[in-house]
């Protein structure tokens, strides 16, 4: 870190200094990053996505600071966090995402900035605003924010129902340049949200991504509009999405059935109250046999949920993994019930029998991120200690491929923090007695690493 950067992110983060101090403390004009480059997107050119190892393309360089034009923040992201979308980015699929960048290039001299040769990584953040750019009221230099992912202008009709419908909807960091993984970082001011006050950077960056698609995907009319008693199939209960998933079923009076692939990540779910959970490594489920599915593992699968939930069938299955689980997650809905997705980890083309859909009246609902308000009530229901972050490990800047490699090779648990400008972990509580309250919900998530 330059020295320039430090007195930046000092006075942001003092207390006693006012707004227009801030906006003073000069910019540094280069910044370190987490990138890939548009010169090695081939690299692994041949190897299956197995192969593919994210330590060899995503590196810490020197890079221009972002720009700041209308409507946009920079902010000094203190910690950012790793999603799956990183992985994607670094490996170079189902896309390279510099065909993101040079579309977002050619709609607009605004969207041309983002067209370089380096693509800047990471779509959660939580950190302080140190400049704002013309237009920009309701936020200002010192704010202590974490970040959603939803980039989007609203400049022509279609998103005002929901701004996930807008055509010039992205993702930041990932259809967008300069992401989190920098020293500084830059976003639209609708993106921003308040940081909750018992949590440190690391613990804030980590909600956002994962904690607003699953709100979307269970709790929003847009998609699966989860009621209280509903029986909710939960993939991958211990992972990005499935952690913040078990909770927000919890939370609205649903009863979440787990699946996981560890005695380990049982014991957890276990450790925290949770009732019913599958084992589907322990429990053997196949359910595909090379290129032929195996509907009678969907029998074994869907006797097995029965035997855990008194006879009954599940009202909503979380849906991610894709190809590897959708005819298993079709077969399994009840009559009525709702398969509601948001990716494809495992194969993005799907295959199920449709007479499991139609005849029983099921259906597949589609989800993507979060539009804002969405994003903000999730952040709310952290705010106010109902929901909690499921952070596991933290790594430094220079590590992140490292954490990328771990979710690649699905290694990891929970969520993985990427420290930025945060000297160490644990730093940026605003409310000790807030989170003396909460911490043993946050801490239970340390304990498997
Ligand atoms: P994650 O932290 O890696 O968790 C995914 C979990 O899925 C893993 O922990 C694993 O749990 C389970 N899983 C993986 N492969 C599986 C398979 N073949 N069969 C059954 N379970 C499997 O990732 P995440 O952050 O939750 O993201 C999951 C996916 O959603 C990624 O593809 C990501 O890109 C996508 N995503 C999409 C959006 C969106 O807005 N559209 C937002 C966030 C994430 P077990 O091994 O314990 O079963």
């Amino acid at each position: 870190m330059t020295s320039a950067l430090r007195t930046l992110v000092d006075t942001a983060l003092d207390p006693g200094a006012a707004p227009e101090d801030i906006a003073a403390a000069p910019l540094p004009e280069h910044i370190r990053a987490a990138v890939v480059r548009k010169s090695e997107e081939n690299m692994f050119a041949g190897l299956s996505s197995a192969e593919k190892d994210p330590r060899k393309s995503l590196r810490v360089d020197e890079v221009e600071a972002p720009p700041l034009g209308p409507t946009e923040v920079l902010i000094a992201p203190m910690a950012a966090a790793l999603n799956f979308n990183t992985v994607w980015t670094s490996i170079f699929e189902p896309v390279s995402t510099f065909r993101f960048l040079e579309r977002f290039g050619k709609e607009s001299d605004l969207g041309r900035r983002h067209d370089l040769p380096y693509h800047i990584v990471g779509s959660d953040a939580a950190g302080v605003v140190v400049r704002t750019g013309p237009g920009v009221t309701r936020w200002k230099p010192g704010d202590r924010v974490t970040v959603h992912c939803n980039y989007v202008d609203m400049e022509g009709p279609e998103g005002h129902d929901d701004s996930m419908i807008d055509a010039s909807q992205r993702i930041w960091g990932f259809e967008t340049n300069f992401g989190a993984m920098a020293e500084l970082a830059m976003v639209k001011a609708n993106q921003l949200m308040p940081m909750p006050t018992h949590l440190t950077w690391e613990e804030a960056a980590s909600l956002s991504l994962t904690l607003a698609t699953s709100y979307r995907m269970l709790v929003s009319p847009n998609a699966a509009g989860m009621k209280q008693g509903d029986i909710v199939l939960v993939w991958g209960a211990t992972g990005g999405l499935g952690g913040y998933a078990v909770q927000l079923v919890r939370n609205g009076g649903g009863i979440p059935v787990c699946v996981v692939s560890s005695g380990d990540k049982a014991d957890l779910l276990a450790s925290l109250g949770v009732e019913r959970i599958i084992d589907r490594k322990a429990e053997g489920f196949e359910f595909w046999d090379g290129d032929e599915q195996q509907p009678s593992e969907w029998r074994r699968f869907g006797k097995r949920i029965r035997e855990l939930t008194g006879g009954v069938d599940v009202d909503i299955v979380f849906e991610h993994p894709g190809r590897q689980t959708f005819g298993a997650s079709v077969f399994v809905a009840k009559r009525g019930g709702t398969i509601v997705t948001c990716a494809s980890t495992s194969g993005y083309l799907h295959e199920y029998d449709n007479r499991y859909l139609w005849m029983n009246l099921k259906r597949i609902v589609s989800s993507h991120f979060a539009n804002y308000k969405e994003a903000w009530e999730a952040n709310r229901l952290v705010d106010l200690g109902m929901i909690h972050p499921i952070l596991t490990r933290t790594y430094a800047l220079e590590e992140a491929a490292e954490g990328a490699w771990a979710m690649h090779t699905n290694a990891h648990t929970g969520k993985l923090g990427v420290l930025v400008n945060a000297r160490a972990e644990g730093e940026g509580v605003a409310d000790p007695d807030k989170r003396a309250s909460l911490a043993h919900h946050i801490e239970a998530w340390k304990r498997l690493t």
